[in-house]
């Protein structure tokens, strides 16, 4: 028997893995239209707003945006569960765009 290490892949409705609690929801980028608008007051969607960044963790790999968000301990993650690790300055400046 083989004894891989398995890395929990996320998706929608997954538990948090940071706070354990609450269901992750999908962040969604672009500029959104109405029905986005009414998913996103309806807490199931988070608007990821229309700056898209690239990231390179530790491992060398570019990745894409965090794709999903807590909306409980507010962290956002990747789909692989790597913890999206912006500092909150950042993410500041960008809403300030
Ligand atoms: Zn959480």
């Amino acid at each position: 028997m083989k004894s891989t290490v398995r890395r929990k892949t996320l998706r929608k409705g997954s538990s948090c893995p940071t706070c354990n609690a609450a269901k992750l929801i999908p962040i969604v980028y672009g500029l959104p239209g109405r029905e986005l608008m009414e998913q996103s007051e309806r807490g199931e969607i988070e608007l990821g707003g229309c700056v898209v960044t690239q990231i390179i963790d530790h491992n060398g790999i570019r990745t894409n945006d965090p794709e999903l968000h807590c909306p409980t301990c507010s962290s956002n993650f990747y789909r692989n569960g790597v913890r999206d690790t912006v500092p909150q300055e950042i993410s500041e400046q960008l809403e300030e765009l």
